[in-house]
């Protein structure tokens, strides 16, 4: 069957506007709109029409049925004028019917643009994208159509309307759509005689360093234990088991500045609760959610932040980052190298010489080896128990006193320090109270350097 047999058809049975014809035939004669196409598919088949009349002049024939059909089902204003310049009667009653695939949703997409384009009044954004969930109803009858009439080279529905709507709204908002990667994305609820919006802000990533320079908080914020976060007396009704962290402290001032709605703090791995994060900071990556301003001005922040910390946390190295770098600062805390500072204190007492032959006997069974540990009691209510190996890079110790020493250990990361010194009552081997002989303790930790 031809396109025009198909068309005729078609009108035959139900009128469906311009922009529908066109995406039902939109596999062929590509670059153009689907008003287009579907305007010069009714108007060749008038032109044919017309010729074909012309040349056998049969006013009863097939050709000015065909003709009537176009004026009467298809509302097609050159077949109208064609059959009143040729004195052909035909019935021009009522206005058009709406169009039986979209219910003239394709004849008004103004509308769509510019209610989304009132929505992003007050958003900063670079890039946008259009996205649809349409009605199964409009959906299903589609489907039924294209079946009935044998119909295979046609666009989706959603297609069309994203594209044309993006069309317009681009022009509206004056910003380019991002296939890949849009700060905002319109989604249209769309159904055959209502629809509404739905706008996806995506987050913004800051990537940065923090340097924890007291001992006595967390990273991240913690759910008092007792109330799960609701609030009891022993939390004093903040919900919280500790009063700041170091995401509190930082992410204020970002979620003031982009008016974002929430946040999520990513780091490179975390310190403990008592350790001080020292050197060159732990990488971090705030991902601020739905922010209304993207265009921060990092260097300011990070003024702020640091006077308004000062003395506890420090940030700096601020920049705009992205979903993957969370992944990938996530993915890598394995594979980096740490250096840590450790004030270790012993039951017993050793002379100097000893803690020297100490020293050469850890370089021996510790350092370019792996220890197993075993998940550490302390935390074993938040992580799988399980034994992990460990690299040992470098060990480097000063003796202060007959039972307080300090050592530099370099490891791989995740390794725990402090199970390390002590041991953890054999669930960590090697250890350097193992090897001691004796029990000994980590009384102070700071992380000194973090290498990825
Ligand atoms: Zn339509
Ligand atoms: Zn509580």
């Amino acid at each position: 069957m031809t396109i025009s047999e198909k068309v005729l058809e078609i009108y035959h049975d139900n009128y469906i506007c311009p922009h529908c014809l066109g995406r039902m035939f939109s596999l062929y004669a590509t670059n153009t709109t689907n008003f287009e196409r579907g305007n010069s598919i009714l108007l060749t088949l008038t032109m044919q029409l017309h010729e074909n009349y012309l040349s056998n002049n049969e006013k009863n024939s097939d050709t000015v049925n065909y003709l009537r059909l176009l004026a009467e089902k298809a509302k097609f204003i050159p077949a109208i004028k064609v059959l009143e310049k040729e004195g052909l009667p035909f019935v021009n009653e009522g206005s058009k019917p709406p169009c039986y695939l979209c219910n003239d949703i394709f004849s008004d997409l103004t509308k769509y643009a510019s209610e989304a384009t009132k929505r992003l009044k007050n958003l900063e954004y670079e890039s946008f994208l259009v996205g649809t969930d349409i009605d199964g109803k409009i959906i299903n009858n589609e489907d039924e159509f294209k079946v009935k009439f044998k119909i295979l080279g046609s666009e989706s529905f959603k297609s069309h309307f994203n594209r044309e709507v993006g069309k317009l709204l681009s022009t509206c908002i004056n910003k380019s759509t991002d296939f890949a990667n849009p700060d905002i994305t319109i989604i249209f609820s769309l159904s055959f005689d209502s629809f509404s919006i739905n706008l996806v802000n995506r987050s913004l990533f800051i990537f940065g360093r923090y340097n924890k320079l007291i001992r006595g908080i967390p990273q991240t914020h913690w759910d008092c234990r007792t109330c799960k976060g609701v609030g009891c007396e022993i939390c004093n009704y903040t919900g919280k088991q500790h009063q700041t962290s170091v995401e509190e402290l930082i992410a204020p001032e970002f979620i003031k500045a982009s008016k974002s709605t929430g946040v999520k703090f990513h780091g490179a791995g975390r310190e403990d609760i008592d350790v001080k994060m020292l050197g060159k900071g732990r990488p971090f990556i705030l991902e601020l959610q739905n922010p209304m301003i993207r265009t921060l001005n990092l260097g300011n922040l990070e003024k702020r932040v640091n006077r308004i910390t000062r003395k506890r946390v420090e940030i700096h190295d601020l920049e705009f980052s992205n979903k993957n770098q969370v992944i990938s600062i996530k993915n890598n805390a394995e594979n980096t190298k740490k250096i840590y500072k450790a004030i270790v204190q012993s039951e017993n007492k050793i002379t100097r010489s000893q803690f020297n032959e100490f020293i050469i006997l850890l370089k021996d069974h510790l350092v370019g080896k792996k220890i197993s540990q075993r998940t550490p009691e302390r935390v074993s209510h938040r992580r799988a128990d399980k034994v992990r190996q460990k690299y040992i890079y470098e060990i480097d110790g000063s003796y202060l006193k007959s039972n307080l020493f300090e050592f530099t250990i370099k490891t791989q990361g995740g390794t725990y320090i402090k199970e390390l010194i002590n041991g953890d009552n054999g669930r960590t081997t090697n250890s350097f109270a193992e090897l001691f002989g004796s029990q000994l303790i980590c009384k102070e930790l700071d992380v000194l350097h973090i290498e990825i």
